[in-house]
């Protein structure tokens, strides 16, 4: 039986609002009391270990706290998912530097070294374009703007003044790291850290190249087509892989998170896969039934309506919502709500017909004189107060 998953800020003990310091604090300390290795063989441990890395994982990323906030535990559950994609997984970089970060301070460096001075990738870039209504009911290709790091022509990338090349790094020899012995609460720790010179590259450049200063990369205005799913819903993001920031020491490069923007729409709203919308029904085609056109996302539809259809009435069009994320052929309902129009500007021939129409119908014009009446006969019974007929305004 699947347990229920605690929510990630009771699990670090911190509150709704709190910022990425008392998050890292908060962690910390429950990193230290259950790391495996302090607790060894100790299963309760090791899972309220995990369980606060998981807390932490997704609340020290924005993008998976807002959907965290947003869906909770379901915004990581499985593609496609109420957070949309990208989703949530243990793999990859990402994971490693957020605890490289931690344990690099927490295990005094000791287990960063692998991470951090190997190939790591780039950071994501996130950005936002806005679409129509229909643009998110039915998909849509867009194209983007926008300036990313791309490698320097002039240097091949490897940051040095053209006719030099970067030099083998005295310090590490090359090799990216540096060792060395320390004391810490484990014991004596082999320690391997980046190298402080060559920040890991394991190369220098003595002579920079003047186009890029030596990073190797130059801003580059680019375009960007986007492909926008059917079924995406306002604040989903579309994962653009490899178009982040370059990756350092040959990893790859983050990936481009598009936030959707959907606008309103003048008619239609929608909660989910479903779509709202409301239709005027005269008094006529509500009492003796006929039909009305219905504007769907897929063109107008004709209706038929019920005789003796009350106003504020809800149906439903099977099929007439928004396609699944998942799979486009599913789609939701569209429930449109019919509402019956009172007439206020009738003609003197309308406004007799009315009355007619009324008498032949239970005369509620003159329900109200017949219910006083009735009263005035029951004046004895009341106390031959004479309650006088109150008209309200
Ligand atoms: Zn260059
Ligand atoms: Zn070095």
């Amino acid at each position: 039986m699947a347990e229920q998953k605690r929510d990630y800020y009771e699990v670090l003990g911190v509150d709704k609002n709190a910022d990425d310091a008392a998050l890292k604090k908060a962690y910390r300390a429950l990193a230290k009391k259950y790391h495996p290795d302090m607790n060894p063989g100790d299963q309760e441990a090791e899972k309220k270990f995990k369980e606060a890395s998981e807390a932490y994982a997704v609340l020290s990323d924005p993008e998976k706290r807002r959907q965290y906030d947003q869906f909770g535990h379901a915004a990581f559950d499985g593609p496609g998912g109420g957070g949309g994609f990208g989703g949530f997984d243990f793999n990859g970089g990402d994971f490693g530097d957020i605890f490289g970060d931690i344990f690099g301070d927490l295990f005094g460096g000791g287990r960063r070294g692998r991470s951090n001075n190997g190939p790591m990738k780039g950071a994501n870039i996130r950005t936002s374009v806005r679409i129509t209504f229909e643009e998110a009911v039915f998909g849509v290709e867009k194209e983007i703007e926008l300036t990313l790091k791309v490698e320097c022509k002039t240097c091949h990338g490897n940051g040095a003044k053209p006719g030099t090349s970067p030099e083998t790094c005295p310090k590490c020899g090359g090799k990216g790291q540096v060792v060395f012995t320390q004391q810490s609460f484990f014991g004596t720790v082999r320690n391997v850290q980046t190298c402080p010179d060559c920040g890991g590259s394991g190369k220098i450049v003595k002579e920079k190249c003047p186009d890029c200063h030596g990073s190797g990369y130059i801003a580059s205005r680019k375009k960007i087509q986007v492909s926008i799913p059917a079924g995406i819903d306002n604040g989903q993001s579309v994962r653009i892989r490899d178009k982040g920031e370059p990756g350092t020491n040959g990893g790859p490069r983050g990936d481009l998170l598009v936030e959707v923007v959907v606008s309103r729409h003048p008619i239609f709203q929608r909660r989910e896969y479903n779509i709202f919308s409301t239709v005027p029904v005269s008094f006529a085609v509500a009492a003796l039934g006929g039909e009305v056109v219905i504007d769907t996302v897929d063109g107008r539809v004709v209706y038929e309506v019920k005789p003796g259809t009350q106003t504020d009435t809800r149906v439903r069009l099977k099929g007439k919502g928004v396609p699944s994320l998942r799979n486009k052929e599913v789609r939701g309902d569209h429930y449109v709500t019919l509402v019956v129009q009172v007439p206020d500007k009738l003609s003197h021939e309308a406004k007799e017909l009315l009355k007619k129409f009324d008498e032949e119908s239970g005369d509620t014009l003159n329900a109200a004189k017949r219910a006083t009446s009735g009263s005035d006969n029951n004046k004895d019974n009341s106390g031959g107060k004479g309650k006088k007929k109150k008209l309200w305004k």
